[in-house]
C-alpha cells in the first residue's frame, strides 16, 4: 500500500509561495496513504486552473481535463468502473462557475465521487478576476469598483441539491482537512469538500490572517451533521469571526446513481476479445 513518498511524482509544482494548493496537495496524499488504497484503484481528475495541475503531482491515475469538465469525466470513469475511487480537484471558478451545471446534476444523482474544490475566491490562473465565491465589493481586475454580485453558497447548494456529504476545510488546518478528505472518500455517495485556501498573489482580503480571525470548527460546538435543517443553517452562517469549517451534513444509506445504474458491474473488465467490430469499422469508412 502506498506511502506519501510513493504517492509523490517527480514533477514539482510551480505555485506561488504560500499558495493553499501546496497544503491541499499534501492533505490529499496523506488522506490516500491513510486509506491504504492501491494507487491503481484511484483516479484523480481536474479541470483547468492553478490547482488543476494537482493530478500531475500524485502518483495515481490522473486526468487533467477541460475547464469545468472534471465532473463529467469523473462520472464516466465511475460508471465504467465502479470499483475505482474517483476524486476531482479543481478551483472555485472551474467547479462553481464554468462547471456549475455538471456539479448540480451530479449532486442530484448522488454519484459516488468526491469533489474537492480549491476555493480561494478568485480566478488565480487568469490573473485574479472575481469568481462565483468572491464576496460582494471585492476589487479585482474584472471588478475595479468592487464586485456587484452576491457570492454563491456552495455548501447550501450541496445540501439542498442532494449531496450526501458536505464539508468545508481550510488549507492551513491540515489534520482537520486530511480527516475531512479521508471521510469524504470513504463516504458512499456524493461528497463535496469546499476548501478555503489563500491565493497569496491575487486575493489580499481572504489571507491567512483573515481565515485565522474568522473561522471556527463545527466539531468544537457539537454540530450534528445528520440534522439537515441545522446543516443548512450553518451553511448560511457568514459573520465576522463566525465562518464555520468542518462537516456540515452527512446522510448514509442513500443509493448512489452508479450503484443503481451498474449494480457494481465494471464494464471495463468485460472480455471483448471475441467481439466482432468489422461491420462497425466498415460503416465508418
Ligand atoms: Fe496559487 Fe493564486 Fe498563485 Fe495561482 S495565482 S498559484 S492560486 S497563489
Amino acid at each position: 500500500m502506498p506511502t506519501v513518498a510513493e504517492l509523490t511524482t517527480r514533477e514539482l509544482p510551480n505555485w506561488c509561495p504560500a499558495c493553499g494548493d501546496f497544503n491541499l496537495l499534501f492533505a490529499i496524499k496523506n488522506a490516500l496513504a491513510e486509506l491504504n488504497l492501491p494507487r491503481e484503484q484511484v483516479l484523480l481528475v481536474s479541470g483547468i486552473g492553478c490547482g488543476s495541475k494537482t493530478p500531475h503531482f500524485v502518483s495515481t491515475y490522473g486526468f487533467e481535463g477541460l475547464h469545468g469538465r472534471g465532473i463529467p469525466v469523473a462520472t464516466g470513469a465511475k460508471l465504467a468502473n465502479p470499483e475505482l475511487t474517483v476524486i476531482t480537484v479543481s478551483g472555485d471558478g472551474d467547479t462553481y462557475g464554468i462547471g456549475a451545471n455538471h456539479l448540480l446534476h451530479t449532486m442530484r444523482r448522488n454519484m459516488d465521487i468526491t469533489v474537492i474544490v480549491q476555493d480561494n475566491a478568485v480566478y488565480g490562473l487568469t490573473k485574479g478576476q472575481y469568481s462565483p465565491t468572491t464576496r460582494k465589493g471585492f476589487k479585482s481586475p474584472s471588478s475595479p469598483h468592487g464586485a456587484l454580485e452576491e457570492p454563491l453558497n456552495p455548501l447550501a447548494l450541496g445540501i439542498i441539491t442532494g449531496a450526501t456529504y458536505v464539508a468545508r476545510g481550510y488549507a492551513y488546518e491540515i489534520q482537520h482537512l486530511i480527516k475531512l478528505i479521508r471521510d469524504g472518500i470513504t463516504h458512499k455517495g456524493f461528497s463535496l469538500i469546499d476548501v478555503f485556501q489563500p491565493c497569496s498573489t491575487y486575493n489580499k482580503v481572504n489571507d491567512i490572517a483573515w481565515y485565522k480571525k474568522n473561522t471556527y470548527k463545527l466539531e468544537a460546538e457539537g454540530h450534528d451533521p445528520s440534522n439537515k435543517a441545522k446543516a443548512l443553517e450553518k451553511a448560511m452562517e457568514w459573520d465576522e469571526g463566525r465562518v464555520p469549517i468542518g462537516l456540515f451534513y452527512k446522510e448514509d444509506g442513500k443509493l448512489s446513481y452508479d450503484q443503481e445504474a451498474t449494480h457494481g458491474h465494471a464494464v471495463v473488465k468485460d472480455d471483448i476479445s471475441n467481439v466482432d467490430i468489422s461491420k462497425m469499422l466498415a460503416k465508418a469508412k
